[in-house]
């Protein structure tokens, strides 16, 4: 993908960066693994610092100093989870902030022209996430709102695409816009799925995701639904399962043909002391490795596993040093690139 900060090859596992940090990394360690996209929630950036406060200190990758590429959600699943703090309408969802109770409205106009402030170079439409289990009225209803807001979300980013924060006065970005994303809902069910598959394609957008996925449903129904929607999708644009997932299924769908993943799995098991190793899971906190001299990952050579032993990443995660959190997040997060495993990504 040629996007305006940077080339990104796929397929691509993007780490997110919640609250305009991929937690416990600095930038320049992102950079060093390699990290092309990372993502950015925009839900929580309206609520702290807020879009306004963002857009006056030049967007996104100026306030965080990312010079690479970026994608921001809609803030549409983040206001779907909060579940009795919201009300949707067909005109948008009034939700309470999970901080202070205070009542705001998103719709797909305010999400996208949020989105256009802070200045992702990908940019998603405000789409419904549909619950699971749903019946088949349900998710077909919920399908066409969702077909009706992504046509909103494209007539808003067409009337107002020209306020990216970098573009403005800016030679090096001259020409250049971000790009917005269409998102494919239906539920669990494969007719709906298809349906929209084709109608969003028939809206035309630079690129699709396929939404409402890894909510509860059984991995097999995933895949099932992915399959389904993949042979709708042009296969010259992207294509992004949102929220998936853990290595082995990164590997899977990008064999199907997904070109776009993210998830926080990597990061919080990081967090929680959970390893994601070419020899599955490994609670580096279990004794057994307290005087382990091994390597984290002997088949990963990331510059956590060329350094550091498993006895000194258990002791940093028992004590609660900083240091663990972050030596974890880089090896759970350089895993594709290094680990031999995933030749898939050579
Ligand atoms: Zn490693």
């Amino acid at each position: 993908m040629n996007l305006p900060h940077a080339e990104v090859e796929t397929p691509v596992f993007m780490p997110v960066g919640t609250q305009a940090t991929v937690k416990g990394m600095p930038q320049h360690l992102l950079e060093e693994m390699d990290a092309r996209i990372i993502l950015g929630n925009t839900y929580h950036l309206y609520l702290r610092p807020g879009v306004e406060r963002i857009r006056e200190l030049g967007g996104l990758h100026k306030f965080m100093s990312w010079n690479r590429a970026m994608l921001t959600d809609s803030g549409g699943f983040q206001v779907f989870s909060l579940n009795d703090l919201r009300k949707v309408s067909e005109q948008g969802v009034e939700f309470r902030s999970h901080l202070d109770g205070s009542t705001h409205f998103l719709s797909p106009e305010n999400s996208i022209a949020a989105q256009i402030h802070l200045g992702a170079d990908i940019i998603m439409a405000f789409d419904e996430c549909t619950e699971h289990p749903a019946t088949h009225e349900r998710a077909r209803s919920s399908m066409e709102m969702t077909l009706r807001w992504l046509k909103r979300s494209k007539d808003a980013f067409e009337a107002k695409k020209s306020e990216v924060p970098w573009t403005i006065g800016s030679d090096q970005f001259a020409g250049k816009t971000q790009s917005l994303f269409g998102i494919v809902q239906g539920g669990m069910h494969a007719d709906l799925r298809r349906e929209s598959a084709k109608r969003t394609v028939d809206l035309d957008f630079p690129g699709y995701a396929i939404g409402g996925l890894s909510v509860g449903e059984s991995r097999e129904l995933t895949r099932e639904m992915i399959e389904v929607v993949l042979e709708h999708l042009p296969k010259d644009k992207p294509r992004y399962v949102m929220g998936v997932g853990y290595p082995e299924e990164i590997v899977e769908y990008a064999a199907l043909g997904v070109d776009m993943m993210d998830c926080v799995i990597p990061t919080r098991a990081a967090r929680h002391g959970l390893l994601l190793t070419s020899e599955g899971r490994m609670n580096i906190k279990n004794a057994k490795y307290a005087g382990d001299q091994n390597p984290p990952d002997p088949n990963c050579s990331c510059w956590v596993c060329r350094r550091y032993t498993r006895a000194y990443l258990r002791h940093l995660s028992m004590t609660g040093e900083p240091l663990g959190g972050l030596l974890n997040t880089a090896h759970n997060l350089s895993l594709p690139r290094h680990n031999e495993a995933c030749t898939l990504f050579y």
